[in-house]
Order: C-alpha cells, then structure tokens, then sequence
C-alpha cells in the first residue's frame, strides 16, 4: 500500500466520511485517519443514541397517554439496561455498514491520531501519510466547567455511557443537548433539575418556542431551576453530590451531574501549526465559503469551523468540497442561509429561518408580519395534559410569499 493519496480525512465523523466517500466515487483514492471509532460524534456520542433515548421517551409518554385513549393496565417494566444494549447495536450495525461503503469504494480506513508534519504530509499510527488534498474534520469535544468538583460530574459522552437509569440527575446547560437530556430523562422517570444561568433555555431561538418550551417543561414538572449558576460541586460520603451555586442556592442528593454547557474545537495532537493552518480566537479552523483554510489544499468541515454545528451541514458540506475539488464543479459551495434545525426536546421544535427580532432588526418592524398559531393537537385533545402546538410564520415585504393564504394563522 502507497502512503500517498489525492484525498486523506481527518476525522471519520460525518463530515469526514461524506467528503471521503464523495472524492472516492470521483475515482480519487482515499484514506480516512480515525483516532476513536468510526461515525464519529453523531453517530457514536450525540444525534443516533440520542435520538434512540428521545424515541424511548416518547414510548413512555404514549404508555402514560394510553388510558385516555381506552388502553387499561398497561404498566410494563422498563430496563434502562436493555435500551442501552439495543442502542448499541444499532451502532454497530452502522459501523459495519460505514466499513462495508469504505471497502467498495477502496478507501484505507486508518485507525490512529493524526497529526500535522507539514502542510502536505500526516503521521498516524507510527506511519507517514501524505495526499494532494488534506481535510480537517475532527470535530469537537464537551466543555467542562472550571470550578472545584466539576469532576464528579460526566459530559454528554459520559452520559452515553451509563449502564443503569440515574435515579436523581442534575443537567446544567441551556442549549440543544442540555434540554432533549433533561426531556427524555424526565420522560423516562429520573427525577430530573434542569440548572440554566438565565430565565430560560433555548435563548437564541425565537421567544415563542424558548418560552413554550419552558412552560411545558414547568408543566410536566420537569425541574428548570433558573439563574443556577453552579461555582463548586462537593461529594458527600454517601456519594451523592451538592451542587453549590452562586447567591448560596443549593441543589443536593445529586446522584448524576451532566456538564451540557456547550462544545470546543477538537485538534489535541493534530499539530495544526505545522501546517500552517491559522485557527480563530476560539480555536476553530477558518475556512472561506469554499471551506478552503488558511493553506492551498487543507479544508475542513464540520463542527471544528464553529459554524452551524449540525451533523446534515457537515455531510453537505463536505460532499460538496470533493464534488468541486473532483468533478470540476468548480463554484460549488454550501449555502450557510436558511439551513433548518430540529431540537429534540419533548416535544421537538423545529425552525428554520429568522427568528421575529432578527427579522426586524434586518427588514424594520414595517416590512416584518408575523403570523402566531396556538392549539392542542389532536392526540393531545383526548390526554389531560393538552401539550400545546405552537406555529409562527415570519413573512417580509408586500408580496409576502410565505403566508398570507395559510388559514388558521392569526395575523399579529
Ligand atoms: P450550545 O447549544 O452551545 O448550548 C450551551 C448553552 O449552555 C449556552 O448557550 C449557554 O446558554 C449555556 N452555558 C454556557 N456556559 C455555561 C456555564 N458555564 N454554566 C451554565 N450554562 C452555560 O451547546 P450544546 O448543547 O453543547 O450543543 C453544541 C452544539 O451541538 C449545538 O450548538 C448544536 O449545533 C449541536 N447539537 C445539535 C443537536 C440537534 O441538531 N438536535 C443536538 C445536540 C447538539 P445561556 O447563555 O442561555 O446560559
């Protein structure tokens, strides 16, 4: 086997494997360096087993709706255990299937860490590497807060890997993965704290859904413990944690601590610098639209540009890098607007778009209409909960092409 490639990728996440694959089916040959296992975050620590866990959630919840819907002694057993074990292998058939897309399109997969020798050459698992095309796609990592005690909290990965239902769970954050933690858990029965800084989650998303969101929360006596801003966590000797925040507020008998507090760029042991790839103030790599860094033939992709970290823009993205670098499509680039996002909270929100202030602050409050919509779903009509459905459509201008003819809207 030659060590020298036309497309070698750093990080077999999604974005890494997308723009490998790609490249391969243009004929290129291909080499993906992995340090941990194949699929990456999404796969292995983030959107596959939490989506099992928000499916799992939303049985528990139907179990719990079933009386109303005529349904009498349904009070199953539930074995966090078994979950876990179906969830993995789950995972591990799509390990299998992402090997078995490697061997027909003849791409090396490299088990190893890659690091920078030079801005063309890559060392991994004590071999040299070198390619006419090098993609950074290593993803990132949870951050873990400094303060006295963080340690005996876990991070979303540590979270993937209980083997048993925490029984008393503290998850401090505000962001996606803080709030579809918290609603699956509570779903799940886990006595659940939600601890956000502020006076609600979800704070860059639009108001309607941030704050419908935290009604429902509240309703379903989810915990959301507001302006809990955690400075020392301490271990009593039965085990159990004291999570100490500012203005002497306390949450006590914590049995598991989850730092959802947001995510960093992942290039330990990459030696970037060799490369000569130039990093932001926040450590992500720089890429123009075309995802071209700092240096002729480095790219990169996905979550470690700090851009719109979603696990479908990585794959476009990096599909559409080897498409122009192999296929002569030249000018073919992702288009970063209007990219639609889902939070798996209970129950999910899904956007796309402006929220109502940036529409404003972008076109003047003149130009922006804005319709609202607020009803019980028709499953929800028969339960005793009446989970509210919220819709808002923002529209622009006269012609207000998104809009004006969708009944039921009410006009604010
Ligand atoms: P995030 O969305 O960036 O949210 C983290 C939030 O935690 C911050 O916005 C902040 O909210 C709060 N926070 C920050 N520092 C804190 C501190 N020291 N103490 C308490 N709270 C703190 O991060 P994430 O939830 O880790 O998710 C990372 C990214 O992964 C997301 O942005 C998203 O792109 C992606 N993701 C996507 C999905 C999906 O598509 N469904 C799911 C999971 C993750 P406040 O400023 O309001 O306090």
């Amino acid at each position: 086997m030659s060590n020298h490639y036309d497309f070698i990728a750093c990080g077999a996440g999604s974005g890494g494997i997308a723009a490998a694959v790609q490249a391969a089916k243009h004929g290129k040959k291909v080499a993906v360096i992995e340090c941990s296992t194949i699929g990456g975050t999404c796969v292995n620590l983030g959107c596959v087993p939490k989506k099992i866990m928000w499916y799992a959630g939303a049985v528990a919840e139907v179990i719990e709706d079933a009386p109303a819907y005529g349904f009498s002694g349904l009070q199953p057993e539930f074995s966090w255990s078994k979950l876990v074990s179906n969830r993995q292998s789950y995972i591990n058939n799509i390990h299998k299937s992402y090997h078995k897309t490697f061997k027909k399109f003849n791409i090396d997969f490299i088990p190893g860490s890659a690091e920078f020798v030079d801005a063309k050459t890559l060392s991994a698992n004590n071999q040299s590497f070198t390619a006419e095309h090098i993609l950074i796609a290593t993803g990132t990592q949870p951050i873990i807060p400094a303060i006295p005690g963080a340690e005996y909290g876990i991070d979303s990965d540590g979270f993937f890997a209980l083997l048993e239902r925490p029984k008393r769970v503290a998850i401090v954050g505000a962001g996606y993965i803080a709030v579809e933690l918290a609603g699956f858990l509570h779903s799940l029965g886990c006595d659940t704290s939600l601890l956000i800084r502020r006076d609600k989650p979800l704070r860059s998303f639009d108001p309607l859904m941030s704050d419908t969101l935290l009604e429902i929360m509240q309703d379903h006596k989810l915990k959301v413990l507001t302006e809990h801003i955690p400075d020392k966590v301490i271990k009593g000797s039965d085990g159990r944690l004291t999570i100490h925040c500012q203005q002497d507020k306390q949450v006590t008998e914590i049995d598991t601590l989850v730092w959802a507090i947001g995510r960093k760029p992942r290039v330990d042991g990459l030696s970037v610098a060799k490369s000569g790839v130039e990093m932001d103030d926040l450590g992500y790599v720089a890429t123009d639209k075309f995802q071209n860094t700092t240096v002729k033939n480095i790219y990169a992709v996905g979550d470690i540009t700090g851009f719109k970290a979603l696990t479908p823009v990585a794959v476009a993205a990096g599909r559409r890098l080897s498409r122009r670098l192999f296929n002569n499509e030249t000018d073919l680039h992702l288009d970063y607007s209007n990219i639609a996002t889902v939070v798996f909270s209970h129950p999910p929100i899904g956007t796309v778009g402006l929220t109502e202030l940036q529409a404003i602050e972008k076109f003047g409050k003149e130009q922006v209409h804005v319709y609202q919509s607020r009803f019980t779903g028709m499953f929800d009509a028969l339960t005793p909960q009446r989970v509210p459905t919220v819709m808002k459509l923002i529209t622009m201008g006269d012609k207000e092409r998104i809009g004006r003819s969708s009944s039921g809207m009410t006009k604010y």
